[in-house]
């Protein structure tokens, strides 16, 4: 595999445990200096006593990789997308332009990413598109840079990667990666919507595009907040009900076909 060995140093700021699907891979740009030990000191910086209120996945530069927060674990990288997110930082400046992306060092770096996201891409059932804002509310899976979380979600400010980020030439090296090997393997909450399993306590896009689902279709779940509770829950169970489905009030393919199909 592409990505050799990658080094851990825990983050100190960071939520333990998630209880949503991985739907997007979020890239952002550390906002620090392409150096061959960026990644290495960004890690350091989130691990240590001057951490941010801030992590990220993994931190990435032109020779290596350092992971700060599990996959299992939610970073603090882009608001919106935390629950259901993996965040990849890499060496450099939102502001850069198209020549400075091109130079040895970022083409080292974006390939040496590329090989990593194609990694969690496969393993998650995540397809190598790019999500706009729109695609990222409407709850589609894919990879995506922090200034589309922000429009999207409004939670944030941040404008990184940055509108010179060649999209393109990254989602060619990530294909490249994924070419070698099948497709990845039909998930449950893969590739085309309706994607992810749904149930009390989710939080996020997905939920309030069941929600405003459930109000179209005459159930009554309460305000379209992202918030997956009482009142979802039951408005669940009654479309089921009507539906002659189990009414388990856990959304899956079953639920998301009846929902979408019914006019
Ligand atoms: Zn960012």
């Amino acid at each position: 595999m592409a990505v050799a060995s990658i080094t851990f140093i825990q983050a100190r700021n960071y939520t333990k445990g998630r209880s949503n699907p991985i739907d997007v891979l979020v890239i952002h740009t550390m906002e620090a200096p392409e150096k061959p030990e960026t990644a290495e000191n960004v890690a350091k910086w989130f691990a240590g006593s001057t951490a941010p209120q801030a992590s990220a996945h993994y931190c990435i530069d032109n020779n290596s990789i350092v992971q700060s927060v599990k996959d299992t674990d939610v970073a603090w990288h882009a608001p919106g997308a935390n629950h259901n997110g993996i965040g990849f930082e890499h060496a450099g400046f939102s502001a850069q332009r198209a020549a400075d992306w091109s130079d040895a060092y970022s083409d080292q770096m974006l390939r040496l990413s590329a090989g990593l996201v194609a990694e969690k891409a496969r393993e998650h059932g995540i397809p190598a598109v790019w999500l706009r804002e729109a695609d990222l509310l409407a709850g589609r899976r894919g990879i995506t840079g922090h200034v589309q979380v922000s429009r999207a979600f409004k939670k944030s400010t941040h404008t990184d990667p940055g509108s010179s980020f060649p999209i393109e030439r990254y989602l060619g090296y990530v294909k490249e990666h994924l070419g070698s090997q099948p497709e990845p393997h039909a998930h449950p909450h893969s590739v085309k919507a309706p994607p992810a399993m749904l149930k009390s306590g989710a939080k996020g896009a997905l939920v309030t595009r069941l929600q405003k689902l459930l109000k179209q279709r005459g159930f009554d779940p309460g305000a379209a907040d992202g918030d997956f509770g009482p009142s979802t829950a039951k408005a669940v169970k009654e479309a089921q009900k009507s539906h002659g489905l189990n009414a388990d009030g856990i959304v899956g393919p079953m639920t998301w076909h009846a929902l979408e199909s019914s006019a």
